[in-house]
């Protein structure tokens, strides 16, 4: 594992193996980058980080330093032991798909999250697993009193991180979001590059 810094190019995705006990360091480095992650279990790609065990285990929407997401099967998966990006991540939102860039009026091929999920992992050997609700890094969903939820850009600043660390061996994959429809990856709409490095 190397802890110089790798690149998730805009609107691409990766998927790295972490052990038990390392740590993944995700950089907005231009400050406007939402980048969805996802875990699986290293040994059972059946067991994934699942947002709806982690808001019930952690008892808000979004995570905070030292909160775990946790599995489907409800043990601990990644703990958030950094942020300086400002704490503003969400867990309500699905993936970006073909379907949503159908809806909002694209014509053709887009580049999406969900697609560049499985790619990643079929860069290791994985194909098959399903796509779970992702850990939006960065992304900036606000919820209103009256349960009301907008999309807004984000408030991380450049070169601001998170720091993950694995509590069990995990496949991640992060994903840098192509959304250019909405303004999720900054008022400007342009996605770009995200880095990692691995403790
Ligand atoms: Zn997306």
């Amino acid at each position: 594992m190397a802890e110089e810094l790798q690149v998730v190019p805009a609107r691409r995705g990766r998927a790295v193996r972490l052990a038990k006990g390392q740590a993944i360091q995700i950089i907005n480095t231009h400050g406007s980058q939402v980048v969805d992650s996802w875990a699986f279990n290293a040994q059972d790609p059946g067991e994934f980080m699942s947002m709806e065990h982690s808001r019930g285990a952690m008892l808000r929407v979004n995570p905070q330093l030292g909160d775990t997401l946790r599995s489907n099967r409800r043990r601990p998966m990644l703990t958030l032991v950094e942020d300086n990006s400002g704490g503003i991540h969400d867990t309500l939102i699905a993936a970006c798909d073909r379907y949503r860039y159908e809806q909002l009026g694209h014509v053709g091929h887009h580049d999406s999250c969900t697609d560049n999920l499985a790619h990643a992992l079929a860069s290791l050997g994985v194909t098959g697993a399903e796509t779970p609700s992702p850990l939006n890094l960065f992304m900036n969903i606000p919820v209103g009193a009256d349960g009301s939820v907008s999309f807004q850009p984000p408030v991380s600043t450049p070169g601001s991180h998170v720091r993950l660390k694995a509590e069990m061996d995990l496949i991640v994959v992060f994903s840098a979001c192509p959304q250019d429809l909405v303004p999720v990856n900054g008022a400007d709409c342009m996605p770009r590059d995200a880095h990692y490095t691995i403790d």
